[in-house]
């Protein structure tokens, strides 16, 4: 995988290093074990998937991170972002709507020793207000339109914050930094689900 991933682009020493680490298999249920490694994004139940491996590469690389980080990923999913980031941050808190895929991510962490991860069941959108602020956020589903306002309020003045913009095959990967937002690759990903009303 990290020779793909080099061959793709990636040049990042500590997140090749965790992405060498963190065992992807056992993301995904045990049916899927044997093409867990193939460079693709993998169903997770629930109707979620669990990102390509060369995008959480990408947006990991793209955080600039160097161990001393207190980061917010919003879309847990599977738990396997969140395992890898937790390799190259100090903790990591993590956000997933649905309770299910909260569950499991929580013992496949925990299966994983990713000790430094907490799991929190809830709306990602509003972030985690009281473990604010954040150095680094990592958005792992699509927003619609723009970054959510509450997590840009979360994020350390020095921080940074990737998140994909946009609907359907028109998404865009963006980078949030001192205030200023730039486009870094196109990407597709899950929408981002905003509760009922907002
Ligand atoms: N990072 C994950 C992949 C995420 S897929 C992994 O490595 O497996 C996107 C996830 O975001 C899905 O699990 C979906 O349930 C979750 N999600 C979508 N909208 C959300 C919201 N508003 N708050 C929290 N989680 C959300």
């Amino acid at each position: 995988m990290v020779r793909q991933l080099r061959a793709e682009g990636i040049t990042d020493a500590v997140v090749l290093q965790a992405m060498s680490e963190v065992p992807r298999d056992r993301f995904v249920a045990s049916e899927l074990a044997e093409v867990a490694h193939e460079p693709r994004p993998l169903p997770i139940g629930e109707g979620q998937t669990i990102s390509s491996p060369w995008i959480v590469a990408r947006m990991i690389e793209a955080l600039g991170l160097d161990g001393t980080e207190h980061v917010l990923e919003v879309g847990t999913g599977s738990g396997y972002a969140a395992a890898v980031l937790s390799r190259c941050a100090r903790e990591v808190v993590t956000i997933e709507a649905n309770a299910e895929l909260v569950h499991s991510a929580r013992q496949a962490l925990a299966g994983a020793g990713c000790g430094n991860v907490e799991v929190l069941h809830g709306d990602g959108t509003d972030g985690a207000p009281w473990q604010a602020p954040f150095d680094a956020i990592m958005v792992s589903a699509m927003a619609p339109q723009r970054i959510p306002s509450a997590l840009v309020d979360q994020l350390a003045d020095a921080g940074t914050l990737v998140c994909p913009v946009g609907r359907r095959r028109q998404g865009h990967l963006v980078r949030l930094q001192h205030g200023r937002v730039e486009p870094l690759v196109p990407a597709t990903f899950v929408p981002l689900r905003s509760p009922p009303g907002r």
